[in-house]
């Protein structure tokens, strides 16, 4: 799931060079533990000073770690800034709405006091900034037909085609070694050699390479200060043979956090198939340990229908299968999910290394973008910088601002794009609620993706324009339930 331009921009791209258009718009159906949002809605007092400090910081995409405050806060855990706050808006409600902002929107640790305060107010800041121009009040939610997976495979594809790459999967790492004028990779498969090296992955991963020459210290501090959180690194897919919940988000209550039983954030995956469902819960590794299939089941289903009661005869009756994986067994070198710092001065003092090439090596990935971090759009970002400091470091580009400038054009382009889909969508809505059954809207049902007439009342034809979607991926999205 995305919403920004970076993505958009790739996205287009691609489109370009595949004739692909996979990428669709969807609604989705958000559902926040009535307190948990209770307290945003009605205490967002620390939250807004927490984003005013990470403006300070960040603004403008300035390196944070630069500003003259930095270590102060990042010595500073996020809990002991929160009890700092005097006043009569700092209430024990807003330090709660705090904490509950960032376990439902970034899944961070409940725990505050594990928290950099210079961290948490970048990762406030970023969030509620940088508001796209895909929707007409808030961006619109994107979703890449088949999954992020499909994406990367359409990556694969534009890139081999262009005959000039060569690329190995499933290929571990190991030594990177530097010569006065190439770098020699040592993989579990083959030696490569190369003019330069792209450290594409997590600093906790890239952590993990041998250097030859070693890394600065510094770079190796930050690499190993930055904090994996595992809360949604285990997915229980449930596949149901009925569609259930549409676009569903549930983001569980923070109050309810266990590790022992079975909950978490549930999404509705593929909800442009309109038979079934595929519902994802995300939830701790240690939720299913020592747990059979059966009983994981069971206890999956029961905590659905614990949520939703008058959904429970449903729930049992359309589940088809289970199938579970853990992010930390498919990927060990991603050892967390979301990231954090301590509040031990690290981001401070050794971030400037995070964006720092040691010699023909860069280091790109989401986690040393300035914005983006964590999310794909960091990830696309940074690869950005990186590809515009070596092009001009081999003199194939004159200027790096220039280039970005370029790449910001294009990203624009996927934004029109969305954009003009969504005239065409507020045109239709219109349309067809004013004038229901007029020519133009009557126009408008010949196309196979609207709704009957029976079933344009009441609903918005946007709901259609989802389901259009759905209906063309359908034998896709069912030949990936099959493979699940
Ligand atoms: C469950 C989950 C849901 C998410 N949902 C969303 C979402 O909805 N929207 C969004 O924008 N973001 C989402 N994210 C975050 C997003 O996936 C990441 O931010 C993004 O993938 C980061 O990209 P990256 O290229 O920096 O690193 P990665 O995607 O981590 O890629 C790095 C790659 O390097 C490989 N690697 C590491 N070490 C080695 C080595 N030694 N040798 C060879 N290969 C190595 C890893 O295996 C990995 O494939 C989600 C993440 C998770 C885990």
């Amino acid at each position: 799931m995305f919403d920004d331009e970076d993505i958009l921009g790739l996205a287009e791209e691609l489109r370009n060079e595949l004739g692909k258009d996979e990428c669709f718009p969807f609604t989705p159906s958000f559902e926040i533990n009535a307190e948990g949002l209770q307290r945003l809605i009605h205490h967002p007092y620390l939250l807004l000073k927490l984003w005013l400090l990470g403006r300070k910081f960040s603004k403008d995409g300035k390196e944070y770690w630069k500003d003259s405050e930095a270590k102060k806060y990042d010595c500073l855990s996020l809990s002991q800034w929160l009890e700092s706050q005097t006043g009569l808006l700092s209430n024990e409600e807003s330090r709660l709405a705090v904490r509950d902002w960032f376990y439902l929107m970034e899944t961070e640790p409940l725990d505050l006091r594990q928290m950099s305060t210079l961290f948490a107010a970048i990762m406030v800041y970023q969030r509620l900034s940088n508001i796209t121009q895909t929707g007409l009040l808030i961006p619109k939610c994107m979703r890449w037909e088949g999954g992020t997976g499909a994406f990367i495979e359409f990556l694969l594809e534009a890139l081999q085609r262009t005959g000039k790459v060569q690329m190995l999967i499933q290929t571990q790492v190991k030594t990177i070694t530097q010569t006065s004028d190439q770098v020699i990779v040592e993989t579990s498969g083959e030696t490569i050699t190369g003019r330069y090296e792209v450290v594409a992955t997590s600093p906790l991963a890239a952590s993990f390479l041998k250097y030859d020459p070693p890394l600065p210290e510094g770079a190796q501090r930050i690499c190993k200060a930055i904090r994996p959180w595992d809360f949604p690194a285990l997915n229980i897919l449930l596949v149901f043979k009925k569609s259930w919940r549409p676009g569903l988000i549930y983001l569980p209550s923070p109050e309810k956090e266990t590790k022992d039983g079975i909950s978490g954030i549930i999404m509705e995956l593929y909800s442009r198939n309109v038979d079934r469902s595929l519902i994802r819960i995300l939830t701790y590794p240690e939720a299913i340990n020592g747990k059979s299939k059966e009983e994981i089941q069971r206890l999956s289903l029961e905590f659905l229908a614990s949520l939703y009661p008058e959904d429970r005869e449903f729930l049992f009756e359309n589940f088809v299968s289970l199938t579970t994986f853990n992010w930390a067994d498919i990927k060990p070198f991603i050892p967390g999910v979301t990231y954090y710092y301590s509040p031990d001065g690290s981001l401070a003092t050794y971030g400037k290394y995070l964006r720092k090439n040691h010699g023909r090596v860069y280091f790109a990935g989401s986690e040393r973008s300035i914005r983006g971090l964590h999310w794909m759009s960091g990830a696309v970002i940074r690869g950005n910088e990186v590809a515009a400091d070596i092009l001009k470091e081999m003199g194939r580009i004159k200027s790096r601002t220039e280039y970005q400038r370029e790449i910001s054009k294009k990203n624009l382009a996927g934004v029109d794009r969305i954009c003009s889909k969504n005239i065409l969508q507020i045109l239709k809505n219109f349309f067809g609620k004013i004038f229901p059954w007029s020519s133009t809207s009557n126009l408008i049902r010949k196309q196979s993706y609207l709704p009957s007439r029976e079933e344009l009342s009441g609903r918005s034809i946007s709901i259609s324009y989802r389901q259009h979607y759905l209906t063309q991926s359908e034998s896709k999205i069912s030949k990936q339930v099959q493979k699940i």
